[in-house]
């Protein structure tokens, strides 16, 4: 079977056990000969869906990819599973191109990776090439450029329609992550491919947390956020290149590592840049929008927006730059009026008013998302046409409370003075206006009215929220366009006339919910040990000339350093660990990770690793609810003994007192349910008398076998 086949490549060549979302159904049409368009969030893994036909088809497949500064990435990755690939681009000599040549000729080369510009080349001269090579798929990469309804349209990509059309028993397969209706329309319809098949997977991003906060002071806020992130690899966006100077040097005056990337730098500073941020050696890289597109570093945990998006789509590609390797991940977006009304002036597209709507409509909706209250990931999934059936429970609007108080005066003015006003003002003036301002812009007959600063104890911004509170009511609206105006609704003279009271939001309370798991970061990994294991996959890295993820990816050492892998078929089990990585480095790893268990008195636990599932969209319980530690948990709450839980699961004790110490870090079990109460005192002195107060082994040595790990464990978990 091919798909048999398939999985044993995933397995053996790229060291991974199970498919994602629609990986497999795409291989299968695409090894079926069909067209298939593939649509997957950032991160996803569309890659594979053309990288596997591409091992298992006898010719080239040719990948059509934008970015010219991606491709020897992508190049590099696959060289690393031992994959023949190679890129043809204007950054090449002469003779490194004839080498490519002669490689496709050799028919050694399984891919080959090549910019839109190649087609247009002089004449026929590429298409000359295809038609004579034995060419098996075309891949195209970032297909929504085709379509000039998407954010990041590219004319180059209209001649791809000539691939159809000249090789029509080729199957094409286009990918993308960012396409809304229109955008996926004009796929089909201008690479010439209506039959081909879809696969539309999920854009939920489940491990990424959503958080907006008003763009008030801003820098302190960066702090605030940087300061309990300091280990972290982020990436923070601005809109100017000055701005992203600016910032950079003030982080770094901050004692923050964090250089600076955009399109005014030379291309040897940009690429000095980039890789020291790929390597890890920099912590943040503060950007404009020009960094990012294709840089595949998994473990970017966080990325920033100190200024708005243009539109969602960005957002969202930006955002989800963090957190591929599925570990939990945060955005933060700093938003304010005054960003939405700056870009506007951007938005125009010169002498093309239709292009123009296009761009402010998708203006309008990142500002209703700035100050939305509700549930930002359900916001962005029905932006992108998907239902979320419950909300998220991660974002910030999830895990607040709004306290609301009785605001029914402050309504009424404000009411009166849109009445008064003949509602024909935007938002600012109305401000001004009800705070008595002396501004020239306050028309003089305006300021007879009564209403004329009956506002003035109020704050600017306390307005400007009571006012957009007051809009999400319903009690006023906003025209669009613009210069939005704001207006009376219907239900605006019940407030005039006192008959109804009105609520209004006093202030953010965030609650400190402890966050649920994502499945991925429920490991209790062992810090030291990543640490050490980071260490040599920088040495291979520098060895090499790569980036560090191309070695191993974060995700991978984190689960060598849960799992703690002692033997080769061990190794193997680890997600990421292909054939060729496994000989490779496999050697170097294991030895790291043996020496630290026998130091630590700690064996190995791959018999928790069950192979990880498809992450198709399941219900909260599945998710989040039967994970090894979970099932311990239950089973001690439904008031089995420790001794049982381990005899009916088939686990070691200290295994279990491991999971149950799980929940008294998170508080969910007190430490004295696991611990008889004698022992605490006495563990908790041997584990301050520790040197190394994190070093379980030295504690258990000093205690002697009354003790076990796992008591040992908890009651470390506990402190
Ligand atoms: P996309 O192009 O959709 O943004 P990539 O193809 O770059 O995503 O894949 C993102 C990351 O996920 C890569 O590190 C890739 O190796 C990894 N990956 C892809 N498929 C799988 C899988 N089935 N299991 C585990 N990891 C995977
Ligand atoms: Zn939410």
């Amino acid at each position: 079977m091919a798909i048999e086949e398939a999985r044993e490549i995933l397995k053996h060549q790229f060291g991974y056990d199970s498919f994602r979302m629609n990986q497999e159904a795409a291989i299968g049409a695409v090894l079926d000969g069909r067209d298939c368009v593939v649509l997957m969030p950032t991160g996803g893994g569309k890659s594979l869906c053309y990288q596997i036909p591409a091992l298992m088809l006898d010719g080239l497949t040719l990948v059509i990819s934008p970015l010219i500064a991606l491709m020897k990435d992508q190049v590099d990755a696959l060289k690393a599973n031992g994959v023949e690939a190679a890129f043809l681009n204007s950054t090449q000599t002469a003779a490194e191109q004839v080498q490519v040549f002669r490689d496709v000729r050799s028919g050694k080369l399984k891919l080959l990776y090549v910019a839109p510009e190649r087609l247009l080349q002089s004449g026929d001269q590429f298409l000359e090439f295809i038609r004579s090579t034995n060419i098996s798929l075309f891949a195209i990469d970032e297909a929504h450029c085709i379509s000039s309804w998407g954010h990041d349209f590219r004319p180059e990509y209209l001649k791809l329609a000539v691939l159809k059309k000249e090789f029509p028993r080729i199957p094409v397969i286009a990918l993308t992550a960012t396409a809304d209706k229109l955008v996926r329309k004009d796929i089909f319809d201008r690479l010439e491919i209506g039959d081909a098949e879809l696969f539309l997977s999920s854009f939920n991003r489940p491990n990424i947390s959503y958080r907006v906060e008003p763009k008030r002071n801003s820098f302190d806020q960066l702090l605030d956020f940087l300061e309990d992130r300091k280990d972290q690899s982020g990436i923070i966006y601005c809109l100017s290149r000055a701005s992203v100077e600016a910032l950079a040097a003030d982080l770094r005056d901050e004692g923050f590592s964090s250089l600076s990337y955009h399109a005014g730098l030379d291309k040897q500073m940009r690429d000095t840049h980039q890789n020291s941020f790929l390597r890890d050696e920099t912590k943040i890289i503060v950007a404009t929008i020009a960094f990012g597109m294709g840089i595949d570093k998994s473990n970017v945990r966080f990325v920033v927006h100190m200024d708005l998006p243009k539109n969602i789509e960005s957002y969202y590609q930006e955002t989800g730059r963090a957190g591929r390797d599925g570990l939990a991940s945060e955005s933060l977006l700093f938003f304010s009026w005054a960003d939405v009304i700056k870009l506007k002036g951007f938005a125009e597209v010169d002498g093309n008013a239709s292009q123009s709507a296009i761009m402010l409509k998708k203006l309008d909706q990142m500002g209703k998302f700035g100050e939305l209250r509700s549930c930002r990931r359900r916001f962005l999934l029905n932006y992108f046409s998907e239902e979320l059936a419950d909300d998220c429970g991660n974002c910030d609007n999830c895990t607040t409370t709004f306290e609301r108080f009785d605001g029914t005066i402050i309504a009424q003015k404000a009411l009166s003075a849109v009445y008064r006003t003949g509602q024909n003002f935007g938002l600012n003036y109305m401000i001004d206006f009800l705070r008595g301002s002396q501004a020239q812009s306050i028309r003089d007959e305006h300021k007879n009215i009564k209403t004329y600063g009956v506002g003035a104890d109020i704050s600017k911004d306390a307005w400007f929220d009571h006012f957009k509170d007051l809009i999400a009511q319903g009690f006023l609206s906003q025209t669009e366009g613009q210069f939005p105006l704001i207006k009376l609704t219907e239900k605006s003279m019940d407030v005039l006339a006192g008959n109804v009271p009105v609520k209004l939001i006093k202030a953010k309370v965030r609650e400190e919910k402890t966050k649920k798991l994502v499945p991925e970061v429920s490991h209790p990994y062992i810090q030291a040990l990543l640490d050490e294991l980071r260490e040599i996959r920088t040495r291979f890295a520098n060895s090499e000339n790569v980036p560090a993820y191309v070695v191993f990816s974060d995700a991978t050492l984190v689960e060598m350093a849960t799992y703690l892998p002692q033997a080769d078929w061990e190794l193997l089990k680890i997600s990421g660990v292909g054939d060729l990585k496994f000989d490779k480095y496999g050697a170097d790893f294991l030895r790291s990770i043996k020496d630290y268990c026998q130091k630590n008195g700690l064996v190995s636990r791959i018999d928790l690793k069950s192979p990880k599932r498809e992450r198709k969209q399941r219900t909260k319980r599945d998710v989040f609810g039967k994970d090894t530690y979970h099932i311990s948990y239950e089973m001690f709450r439904e008031g089995k003994s420790m001794e049982e839980i381990a005899k009916s699961r088939g686990l070691g004790l200290s295994t279990i007192e491991g999971h149950l110490a799980r929940f008294v870090a998170s508080g969910e079990l007190r430490l004295d349910q696991i611990v008889p109460l004698e022992k605490i005192e006495i563990i908790r002195k041997a584990i301050e008398e520790n040197q190394e107060p994190s070093l379980i082994g030295p504690v258990k040595t000093a205690l002697g076998d009354d003790y076990s790990y796992g008591e040992i464990r908890a009651v470390m978990a506990a402190m």
